[in-house]
């Protein structure tokens, strides 16, 4: 009897052939969507691109399998990425038409709805930093330039020269930028120069939810413009069924309030996320823009949908399935 009892259990805990192990979390990243094409991306800066995406993925997959939070998972995914040169976020973003870079980022825990925000800061090494002592550390949801980096001071976030943000790349593109003008192009971003946004959004082992955005706005940008990202309910928005992290052309999804767009309908109309995703990023094209997000739902489920050439992206699945992808028909998933 004993002896049946005992070869049963051990059957029971035999691994099952083929089974994936499930990991109780799950986990999105973008690096930004855009018209970039593949001839536009050499096989040096794929390749980079690719691995930095990956060391974003770890960032997050470590803190999430030691049942750390998705407030932590965001965080140090975003901290990789905006150091990183290749994003538009941190070192590596874009110039605004005065030569400076001009930094916004926000963050939201699902859990209790506790978000902060920063913009338009110029010496934040790490904007998504201050977002988040905003949030934690201040009675404000967001906070801008001066104002911002006096409250990153008190903080102790490291704040740096503005020279650091600076790469050759992104210099080039605000030349192009202002060739255009000169050449009579209205202010209209160009194709391509919105690329690099960087965001993250998770779901913990407790069944918490983050999500979290970071970006130097748009090339040649100008009068302290500020975009979604930044901008609770536009760019990023999380609660306890849905996180969202947007990127694409900010002032329309500013006007179609795209992340809260999407959690309301889920909640509201119990739309699944994948139809969620898709209806929220047609209402932004119906009115004239374009881009792209990544969402995640309580159960794990993600969608990463976007109308532009490619989204820089990657993922880790509950099952565990993990990926990272570039363009649209690149979706190993
Ligand atoms: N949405 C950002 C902005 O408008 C840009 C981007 O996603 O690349 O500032």
């Amino acid at each position: 009897m004993n002896l049946l009892r005992i070869t049963l259990l051990a059957l029971c805990l035999l691994p099952v052939p083929g089974a994936v192990a499930a990991a109780e979390f799950a986990f999105a990243i973008h690096g930004g969507a855009g018209t970039l094409s593949r001839t536009d991306l050499d096989a040096d800066k794929e390749a980079a691109v690719r691995a930095a995406l990956d060391a974003a993925l770890d960032a997050g997959e470590s803190v999430l399998k030691a049942d750390g939070s998705a407030l932590d998972a965001v965080t140090a995914a975003l901290v990789i990425l905006e150091d990183s040169p290749w994003f538009n976020a941190g070192h590596g973003a874009v110039f605004n038409a005065e030569g400076v870079n001009e930094l916004d980022a926000s963050i939201m825990d699902g859990a209790t709805r506790r978000a902060g925000a920063i913009a338009a800061v110029h010496r934040v090494r790490n904007p998504i930093r201050l977002a988040r002592a905003v949030m934690e550390h201040s009675p404000h949801v967001m906070l801008i330039g001066d104002g911002a980096e006096q409250f990153a001071r008190g903080q102790g976030i490291d704040l740096v020269d503005p020279s650091y943000f600076r790469t050759d790349a992104r210099w080039k593109q605000l030349e192009a930028a202002r060739a255009k003008e000169r050449a009579g192009a209205d202010l209209a971003p160009m194709p391509g120069t919105y690329f690099g946004t960087v965001g993250a959004v998770a779901v913990d082992r407790q069944g918490r939810l983050a999500a979290a955005t970071s970006t130097g706005g748009m090339t040649n940008k100008r009068w302290g413009r500020v975009g979604d990202s930044p901008i609770i309910g536009a760019g990023t928005y999380a609660d306890d069924r849905c996180a969202v992290s947007a990127t694409g052309w900010g002032e329309f999804f500013i006007r179609a309030a795209v992340a809260h767009d999407l959690c309301a309908r889920m909640r509201y109309a119990g739309q699944p996320i994948e139809q969620a995703s898709r209806e929220v990023l047609d209402a932004v094209a119906q009115l004239g823009g374009d881009g792209g997000l990544i969402a995640i739902d309580r159960d794990g489920n993600i969608a990463l949908p976007f109308n532009t050439a490619g989204m820089y992206r990657g993922w880790i699945r509950r099952d565990g399935r993990r990926g990272v992808a570039i363009f649209a028909d690149d979706h190993r998933d």
